[in-house]
């Protein structure tokens, strides 16, 4: 066709298929709302993988192995030698939120609070006056880790963060939203009654005191034990589908998550390919990649060393890097109703219409983006469009406007070809991201097209 045009898929599917992408809507949406940490998504997938024979060593060609419980690295044997380059998919399981400080509870004015230090970038009001879960590890001194979920039960007590009321908030309003927002108020209600101590014994922070002693008698911890604790405050509850047709996913986490698990089904669904496939699932993302468990630690190349001396000890790492490729699995903003005119519409993406592509990332003059190579986007153009999958090409924003970065640039350091893809949404990094069901089972589609393409 001479004339290029991007089409919604719900226009170019028939019933039969709908029907399949909301099934796989609905088990995408169980892992969102049962995985909300990094850890809880690692300790998933580790599970599909080990039900699916992936184990610790490389003899049965299905390797799988775990950095500090937050990031994974899974490899497949291909029916051709590793030194040929692998098929690499990598995906962030770390999203946006509030970690308890690790002195977090106070007492004041009738209510105990457990203050807070918000991780990744968040617009602050988004997480005032909404029902709150408490997700994460206690690390007693003797080192051993009692696990934290609650608010997510039906019965289960919530927490939130109280806001201000409209009668007193006249100068609070006239605020810029930077000014009006402040870090130190995010501070999340976790009890108001005090433990009773009658007379003499009256206790100093009986509310607090209170929230201890349950904390005790629930998991056996002390305050002292928060030391070496992450606890994590997410939005309670479960995804939905949004809409009088059930053609969204409104959920917490959602980046990146989307792609963790559209990836990790694709991986395993692949199960005889021509190349080696491979799936990193990292963490840190959202707060710029560093630390142990994020894209810039070594962990992911210590592990291709270690595929390539248990199946190809002769071949180098720089030519197996060389010769790989990569999608760097990572959501995309769409164009957002509301707000058109911060896209620049024929370069931007539009939820329902496919997994985008995103050429290059970064800000201003491209700076920080990896831009991939026109013979790359176009083998994959090549792929796609032989096995018939939709999807769209998109930058985000408009130029000078904004901008972002992905883990691409961590991979692009190896010569690898790199690009991103994922599916778009609508509200990234709120409590409550939309997806289009459309474009989850299209993003697995294309990832399944990507690891088994020769
Ligand atoms: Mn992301
Ligand atoms: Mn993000």
């Amino acid at each position: 066709m001479l004339k290029y045009e991007v089409k919604s898929v719900w226009e170019q599917t028939d019933a039969k298929k709908q029907k399949l992408m909301h099934d796989f809507a609905k088990k995408y949406m169980k892992f969102i709302s049962e995985n909300k940490t990094e850890r809880e998504c690692v300790a998933a997938a580790l599970k599909r993988l080990r039900e699916a024979g992936f184990c610790s060593d490389f003899e049965n060609g299905k390797y799988v192995a775990v950095l500090h419980n937050k990031s994974l690295f899974a490899i497949r044997k291909g029916k051709k030698d590793i030194a040929e380059g692998f098929r690499l998919i990598t995906a962030h399981s770390d999203s946006p939120r509030l970690d308890f400080k690790q002195n977090p509870i106070l007492e004041s004015i009738g209510i105990a609070q457990a203050k807070t230090h918000y991780y990744g970038g968040i617009l602050k009001y988004q997480w005032l006056a909404r029902p709150l879960a408490l997700h994460g590890v206690v690390v007693k001194k003797n080192g051993e880790t009692v696990k934290i979920v609650i608010g997510e039960k039906a019965g289960d007590p919530v927490f939130t963060i109280s806001d201000l009321l409209p009668h007193l908030a006249k100068e609070h309003v006239a605020q810029t939203v930077t000014k009006a927002f402040e870090a130190e108020k995010l501070n999340v209600v976790i009890g108001h009654i005090p433990l009773s101590k009658k007379g003499k014994d009256k206790q100093e922070n009986p509310i607090k005191m209170q929230v201890l002693q349950l904390l005790h008698k629930e998991f056996g911890i002390v305050e002292e034990d928060l030391l070496s604790a992450e606890i994590q405050v997410v939005p309670a509850g479960e995804a939905r589908f949004v809409g009088l047709d059930s053609g969204l996913v409104g959920g917490y986490g959602q980046d990146d998550r989307i792609c963790v698990y559209t990836a990790l089904e694709a991986f395993l669904e692949v199960e005889n390919p021509e190349y080696t496939t491979a799936l990193m699932l990292w963490d840190k993302e959202e707060i710029g990649s560093e630390g142990t468990t994020g894209a810039s630690s070594r962990f992911f190349e210590y592990c291709v060393q270690d595929s390539i001396r248990a199946w190809s000890a002769d071949s180098t790492m720089r030519t197996v890097m060389l010769a790989s490729k990569a999608i760097s699995a990572d959501v995309h903003a769409a164009i957002d109703p509301d707000w058109q005119e911060l896209h620049e519409k024929q370069n931007s993406s539009t939820i329902g219409h496919g997994p985008t592509l995103c050429k290059f990332t970064g800000s201003g003059g491209k700076y920080g983006a990896n831009d991939a190579h026109p013979e790359y986007v176009a083998w994959l153009r090549n792929i796609f469009s032989e096995k018939e999958i939709p999807w769209q090409m998109a930058a985000l924003g408009k130029v000078d406007h904004g901008g972002g970065g992905t883990v691409a640039l961590f991979l692009a350091v190896y010569g690898m070809n790199t690009i991103d893809m994922g599916p778009s949404l609508l509200g990234m990094h709120s409590p409550f991201e939309l997806s289009s069901v459309a474009d989850i089972y299209y993003t697995k589609e294309a990832y399944k097209v990507f690891y088994s393409a020769e």
